[in-house]
Formats: structure tokens, C-alpha cells, sequence
């Protein structure tokens, strides 16, 4: 993932708070161990985060976050693990952005009576076509829209109905044909990304 919710796509790991310039100035950061990447996994490259993780950096990210607010569940991480490897087999092309694939590991968790609630915090929502920021508009109390900052398509179309579809199409491949609608809720904090 990209943004404030940077990790390492292939370990997982956190990412250092320095920042170390590469010769096209970008601001690099260094992968640093924690009690869910050990130092042994680290190769020392440097990144800003990516777009598409690992299915293991995806892993570690949901057993992190789900560790906020509620203690180890090894159950449930089995779980995840059985439901990231189908999700990463099935998603394809606009799909296979870590946003969409955590969006639906979200209707998965929560499908299967865990608390998902909480996940929606941890995904950066960006525009599905350019990976820019979105700009949001409130039309009334239960109307949230979004287009794209930076004005990537001339139709201005819906990125969240976008983002949800993406993530309801992608469900509904992954498991078994079964249809399940993802919903970004109003209150998402994600949009804070
Ligand atoms: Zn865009």
C-alpha cells in the first residue's frame, strides 16, 4: 500500500520514518523489524511502498492492523491467509491493486462473522484508474462521491461506485460465484488517505 499506510510489498514490514533520497530524488524509506517481520526477512531494499503487495506483506498488514484493537486470533488468520491466496489468484487487471483486494477481504471477514469494521481504516482509497488522490463531494447525508484529484478521465465519473464494483466483481470470483456488494461506508476513514 501507498500513503500513510505504507508497508514493505513483499515483507510487510513497517517502513522507517527517515527518508533516504534516491538519484531522481524520490523520498525512499528502509523496511525495520517488528514483532510480525523478523530482521532474518529483510533485504534492505528501499521503497515508498507499492501498489500491489505480496500476499504475505498483505497478510501481515491485516495480523498488525487487527492487533490495534483486538488480541491475537490464530484462527482467524488462518482464515485470511486461505481467503488472500484466492483473492490474489482471481484479481486481474484493476483488480489487483492492494485497495481492491483489501476491500474484498473486508466483505469476506465480515461474511464470515468476524469483525471487519476496523479494516476499512487501514486502505489508502485512491482514484482505481491513475492511483492519484480523490476529491470528495457530499451532496446530501447518505450521498458521498469522489472523482479523481487529478482529473485522469474527462467523464468525472463515481471513483467509489467504481472502487466497489472493482472489489463486488472480484468477490464474486473468488468465491465460488457467490455474489457479495462491497460497500465503502459514508464514514470511511480511508478518504482521510
Ligand atoms: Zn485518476
Amino acid at each position: 500500500m501507498i500513503g500513510t499506510t505504507a508497508f514493505c510489498p513483499k515483507t510487510g514490514a513497517q517502513l522507517s520514518e527517515q527518508r533516504h533520497y534516491d538519484e531522481r530524488g524520490r523520498p525512499l524509506r528502509a523496511p525495520v523489524p517488528d514483532a510480525f517481520v523478523d530482521e532474518t526477512e529483510l533485504d534492505g531494499e528501499l521503497t515508498t511502498g507499492a501498489i500491489r503487495s505480496s500476499r504475505k506483506a498483505l497478510l501481515v498488514h491485516f495480523r498488525r492492523t487487527h492487533q490495534f484493537y483486538r488480541p491475537e486470533n490464530a484462527e482467524l488468520y488462518r482464515n485470511v491467509a486461505l481467503w488472500l491466496r484466492r483473492l490474489k489468484q482471481a484479481a486481474n487487471g484493476q483488480q489487483s491493486p492492494d485497495m481492491i483486494v483489501w476491500l474484498a477481504l473486508t466483505a469476506r471477514v465480515r461474511q464470515e462473522q468476524y469483525e471487519a469494521e476496523w479494516m476499512v481504516g487501514h486502505v489508502p482509497l485512491r482514484c482505481p484508474r491513475c492511483h492519484g488522490r480523490l476529491a470528495y463531494d457530499q451532496f446530501d447525508s447518505n450521498t458521498l462521491y469522489a472523482q479523481c484529484a487529478t482529473n485522469c478521465s474527462v467523464d468525472h465519473a463515481d471513483r467509489l461506485s467504481e472502487i466497489e464494483d472493482l472489489a463486488s466483481d472480484l468477490y464474486e470470483q473468488a468465491f465460488d460465484h457467490e455474489r457479495k456488494e462491497v460497500e465503502v461506508p459514508e464514514s470511511c476513514p480511508a478518504k482521510l488517505y
